[in-house]
């Protein structure tokens, strides 16, 4: 945590003496803004026809709520998981410095994202006890110097004023879920995560935050531990879907 204060300071007495720019294109914006508008135009909002449980894109002509193939085929634990945009180009770039290159003042952009997941209908008139973070392994969290899932959680916790409550732990350092397939990544997470100690889930309505969404698997296996806790449901919400 003093790592991340400490860069904070930095990233602020850096914009007093340089003029803010746009991460993508280098672009003078506004004092507070990571963003410029050419950028921004150019990402892409996820909108119907999609998986009404997974948000997974549709390309076609389906005017009625469906299912994709993958949920047909799988149980799915969560109520609905929610995700605001295509994961793919600006939106990428910008997770990928917010994650991997410590570029913690972008978490404002991202939270920015995932606040207009709350938007979507399946959201919009879900009320919500508490806002649980999709945790990282203690080892990874170590090695990356934060959770991005806990950073967004907190932000979307201040605007919202629903408490943020770190509810889950991840016990299985599983490798990196890339490379695999569906059912490897379902096998892979099997276990992987704990309610923690002393945290109480019974009969809230909980939603879970991550930054991406890739298969929904991850959101899943957090959603089954919460649900055999007793939570009364589990929506989920992410910036964006891989
Ligand atoms: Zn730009
Ligand atoms: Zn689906």
């Amino acid at each position: 945590m003093i790592a991340l204060h400490n860069s904070e300071l930095f990233q602020a007495a850096v914009s007093l003496l340089y003029p803010a720019t746009c991460t993508i294109c280098g672009k003078k914006v506004r004092a507070g803004e990571h963003l410029c508008s050419g950028c921004e135009a150019k990402i892409v909002r996820i909108v119907p026809p999609f998986c009404e449980t997974c948000s997974e894109p549709f390309d076609g002509s389906i005017t009625s709520a469906f299912t994709c193939a993958n949920c047909a085929h799988r149980t799915i634990y969560f109520d609905a998981a929610v995700a605001a945009y295509r994961g793919r180009g600006i939106v990428r770039e910008i997770i990928h410095q917010f994650k991997y290159a410590r570029q913690i003042h972008l978490r404002h952009v991202i939270a920015r994202w995932l606040r207009t997941a709350l938007d979507d209908e399946r959201l919009r008139d879900c009320q919500f006890d508490v806002i649980v973070p999709v945790p990282l392994h203690p080892a990874r969290q170590r090695e990356r110097g934060f959770n991005q899932a806990s950073l967004l959680a907190e932000l979307l916790s201040a605007q919202t004023s629903i408490s943020c409550r770190p509810s889950l732990k991840r016990i299985r350092y599983t490798t990196t879920q890339t490379a695999l397939d569906r059912s490897e990544r379902m096998e892979n997470l099997h276990n992987a995560f704990r309610l923690r100690k002393n945290a109480d889930v019974r009969g809230l309505r909980v939603l879970l935050i991550d930054d991406v969404l890739t298969t929904g698997s991850t959101l899943s296996e957090c959603a089954r531990v919460l649900k055999r806790a007793g939570a009364k449901s589990v929506y989920a919400a992410t910036a964006a879907r891989a």
